[in-house]
């Protein structure tokens, strides 16, 4: 058995069927849709837009950014709570089935390296792998990574988030090169816990263009959408 199918079966046993509902805590059984309440279930704001494959660059929410998805996002990312990730790959699994999204393969925004070692893991990449799990598509970790630190998004005005992204993220030549025949000229899914502005989203777009993929499709758990 190699390490990845271990720490898969580790992954599995330390996260059984859960007890509780992930958003709000409430008792509830195993047989409940992505281990939401019936209350939560209901006031999770569910998007449904139809993807647009017109655009440029495609991106998609599971749901909006209000106070259940953001407790889903927290709770995963500063509490802790990794195996919210599996419930959130399923959640996105439905979503791009929903929409009738062709991919080929999963990419997730990377965290810089310090952000990544102060957090122990990239909640991107975590959901990208449940995802994987879930679809059968492979998650391809590392062919992005950031070049510099940034300041936190949050607070910042939609000019300021795009200049404080602007080149940040850069193509990882080597992985680039070691994948290059399942990345080129394929359809990729980029993967995120939340957008806001679109202004990573389009950086990590930017630098996967290099690849000359089909297409860069984008797709967030929860969104917020700038008027
Ligand atoms: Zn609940």
């Amino acid at each position: 058995m190699n390490i990845r199918k271990l720490s898969e079966l580790i992954l599995d046993y330390t996260f059984p069927p859960s007890l509780y509902c992930i958003c709000c805590g409430n008792i509830i059984d195993e047989t409940r849709t992505y281990n939401l309440c019936d209350h939560c279930m209901e006031h999770m704001e569910w998007n449904f837009d139809e993807a647009d494959f017109a655009k440029e660059l495609q991106i998609l929410k599971c749901v909006e950014y209000g106070i259940y998805g953001r407790t889903l996002i927290f709770s995963l990312k500063y509490k802790n709570k990794k195996y919210i990730a599996r419930d959130i790959g399923k959640i996105m699994a439905d979503r791009l089935a929903f929409s009738h999204v062709d991919f080929d393969l999963i990419v997730p925004v990377p965290l810089s390296p310090a952000k990544k070692s102060a957090r122990g893991f990239n909640q991107s990449f975590l959901i990208g792998k449940y995802l994987s799990k879930e679809t059968g598509k492979p998650v391809i970790e590392n062919l992005l990574y950031r070049n510099r630190d940034t300041l936190p998004m949050r607070g910042l005005s939609p000019e300021e988030r795009r200049q404080n992204i602007k080149g940040a993220i850069s193509l990882d030549e080597k992985t680039f090169r070691k994948y290059k025949a399942g990345i080129s000229g394929k359809k990729i899914l980029l993967v995120d816990d939340i957008y806001t502005t679109g202004s990573t989203a389009a950086e990590c777009a930017r630098a996967l263009n290099l690849t000359e993929p089909e297409a860069v499709i984008f797709l967030a758990f929860a969104g917020r959408d700038f008027a």
